[in-house]
């Protein structure tokens, strides 16, 4: 097999490095990848907000795979592009890539087809509208931008003062453009949060093993919101039970109600569940797989993923071999000075060779000038491992964080360090 890898983080780097592992695939390219993935890919350059240019490169290329990293250009309806050419892809069309790109086409979906998600307070395209609806919630609120702001576009809050600047903010300034043209309000919700991520054609799906990604940039959950620092998978992530629960209430629906409204959605499918006492609730869908819950799900898949990517394309999508093995991984972001604001870069990047054969070095947010890698983006690194247990899986990662070093990098020190079990308790409570 012939693979194009669209995308140029170190979630496409850790599908590169499985990818290359299959004993099918014969040559992987990444577009258009980054200098440390060219050590495992051959990488094209290519411009992620031009679709038709990259269906040019895979119309040369011709590979018999195409697999979508990034939000952006499924957004843009690269599959939509692939398929007229004939081109196979694993990715959604352009209109059930909403479900991520519109958070009103996502909210109003959920409510028509009975999926569990927060209570709406209201949906609102005028600012005034929305502050006057600020008398009557109960608090506290989450404000949500529609469109895609990098991360950036939701605000938790207990403090009316701070809901209304974020509605200005979005509405009136127009700090992320079009994308703050309507917001909706809804409940603030309470519980460990979970990544559910599956690949389906439409009608079946394959579930991934479950992931969490740490969002605040700091240890114990403070600090800003940013792409996330650092995922684990474990095996007790979710038990079986609350397994059922969530593929019954959440994913079945989602993948059917999505048919039944004419946009059959293709591809790898995100949940960002809330586990509250009263069961599973929807935060968002992704329409791709996370980042960096990828760099944490690609140590502990012990199956083909070339083999399934292409079920997926030719209508033989299989998850019976699927095997998640060992028991748990972790993936750690080094971040560059700065990081989540504008990051500091250009530093050089020392201690790569020394980081061992235990665990997996992503590139992120690197450059390379005469064999020296340097700091070109705010998350620069990602290290991933598995193992039987946590505290054997934390040694191995922060143990390869400490023979690596940048000017201004900074990382958690807690990633996994919570006990998985507590999750669980609360979903199932
Ligand atoms: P989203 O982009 O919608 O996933 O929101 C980003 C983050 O905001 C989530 O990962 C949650 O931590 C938080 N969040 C979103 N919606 C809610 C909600 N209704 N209640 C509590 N927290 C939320």
């Amino acid at each position: 097999m012939k693979i194009l890898v669209i995308g140029s983080g170190a979630r496409e780097h850790a599908l590169v490095w499985k990818l290359k592992r299959s004993p099918e695939v014969a040559h992987i390219w990444c577009a258009p990848g980054n200098d440390g993935i060219a050590q495992d890919a051959e990488c094209m350059p290519a411009d992620l907000s031009d679709v038709p240019a990259i269906a040019d490169i895979a119309g040369k290329l011709k590979p018999d795979v195409t697999v979508v990293g990034p939000e952006q250009p499924l957004v843009l309806g690269i599959s939509d592009e692939f398929a007229k050419r004939g081109l196979s892809i694993v990715g959604p069309s352009r209109e059930a890539a909403r479900l991520e790109g519109s958070k009103v086409f996502a909210k109003e979906f959920m409510q028509r087809h009975g999926i569990p998600t927060a209570t709406t307070y209201g949906i609102f395209d005028a600012p005034v509208d929305a502050y006057t609806s600020l008398c009557e919630v109960d608090w506290p609120v989450v404000v949500k931008a529609d469109g895609l702001c990098g991360g950036k576009g939701v605000l938790v809050t207990s403090s009316p003062d701070d809901a209304t600047a974020f509605i200005e903010r979005l509405m009136e300034s127009r700090d992320f453009g079009d994308a703050g043209k309507q917001v909706i309000i809804e409940e603030g919700l309470s519980g460990p949060e979970i990544s559910y991520i599956v690949l389906t054609d439409g009608e079946k799906f394959v579930p991934l093993a479950a992931s969490r990604d740490f969002k605040r940039a700091f240890d114990d959950d403070l600090g800003p919101n940013t792409g996330g620092m650092g995922a684990i998978s474990t095996e007790d992530l979710v038990s079986a039970e609350t397994e059922k629960v969530i593929q019954e209430k959440v994913v079945r629906p989602t993948i059917a109600g999505m048919a039944k409204d004419g946009k059959k959605y293709k591809g790898f499918l995100y949940f960002g569940l809330m586990m509250t006492s009263s069961g599973p609730k929807v935060l968002e869908f992704n329409c791709r797989l996370g980042d960096p819950e990828t760099e944490a799900l690609v140590m502990r898949m012990n199956f083909d993923l070339a083999a399934l990517l292409r079920g997926a394309v030719t209508g033989n999508l299989d998850g019976s071999t699927l095997s998640w093995k060992p028991n748990v991984s972790l993936s750690l972001v080094l971040a560059a000075g700065g990081y989540p604001g504008a990051p500091k870069i250009g530093a050089p990047i020392a201690g790569l060779g020394r980081t061992g054969a235990d665990c997996a070095v992503f590139h992120g947010g690197t450059k390379k000038e005469e064999n020296v890698y340097y700091v070109s983006s705010g998350r620069v690194l990602n290290i991933a491992a598995a193992a039987d247990s946590m505290a054997e899986v934390r040694s191995k990662v922060y143990g390869a964080a400490k023979e690596i070093f940048f000017e201004g990098m900074h990382y958690r020190s807690d990633i996994g360090k919570e006990s998985a079990k507590a999750v669980n308790r609360v979903a199932q409570s």
